[in-house]
């Protein structure tokens, strides 16, 4: 199985992905936790990338199509062989966050982040999606405790480019929402994983 987290800055993906695997370690169930962009050497050094660019930063386009290319090697190299060996893979990030940065918020649009998305990794989809989500102020109040002022790694965006953000994952998520669980990522670590084993318990099989 595939599972990915998805959501804003400051939402609790990177912990409650962690808190999931070894939820499923804990009943035998052997889970590679991994993460976007990056998740493999060419992955990583294209994040290296784009969360410090050289020069005067990316455009809109070259930013989705370098999110694309860390996906494609992510999903050929580790995503789909993990699969393929019968393991489970949880991934902190994945293509929803490109439709909701670079297609949403970017601009570049939701087909056009699909159709790269098709090309690089087949259109592969997560069995599971789950969308956590936090309220603006726990948001900005978690990656100021985490990072100093400087909360989003790629710079320059603002309080309206996150907004977005947030509208676009709601959007997708009402639109397909047999593969994406919403859940409020606001409570404790331990009160979120619940509701997170919740959406993933029927998928188990145990
Ligand atoms: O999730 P994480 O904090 O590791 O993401 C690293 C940075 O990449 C964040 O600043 C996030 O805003 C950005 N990002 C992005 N577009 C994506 C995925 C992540 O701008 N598709």
């Amino acid at each position: 199985k595939f599972i990915a987290f998805e959501g804003g800055e400051g939402c609790g993906k990177s912990t409650q992905a962690r808190l999931l695997v070894d939820a499923l370690a804990g009943r035998g169930i052997d889970a590679v936790l991994t993460r976007e962009p990056g998740g493999t050497p060419g992955a990583e050094a294209i994040r290296r990338l784009l969360l410090d660019p050289p020069g005067e930063g990316w455009g809109a386009e070259a930013e989705a199509l370098l999110f694309a290319a860390a996906r494609a090697d992510h999903v050929a190299r580790l995503i789909r062989p993990e699969i393929a060996k019968g393991r489970w893979v949880i991934s902190d990030r994945y293509v929803d966050s490109s439709r909701a940065y670079q297609g949403g918020a970017g601009g570049v649009g939701d087909e056009a982040v699909q159709a790269l998305h098709a090309i690089g990794s087949g259109g592969l989809r997560p069995d599971l999606t789950i969308l956590l989500t936090v309220d603006p102020e726990t948001a900005v109040a978690r990656t100021r405790a985490r990072d100093g002022d400087a909360a989003d790694a790629i710079g320059g965006r603002d309080a309206g480019y996150h907004r977005t953000v947030g509208e676009t994952f709601a959007r997708l998520a009402a639109s397909e929402d047999e593969r994406i669980a919403v859940i409020d990522g606001g409570a404790a670590p331990e009160v979120v994983h619940e509701a997170v084993w919740g959406a993933v318990s029927p998928i188990t099989g145990i």
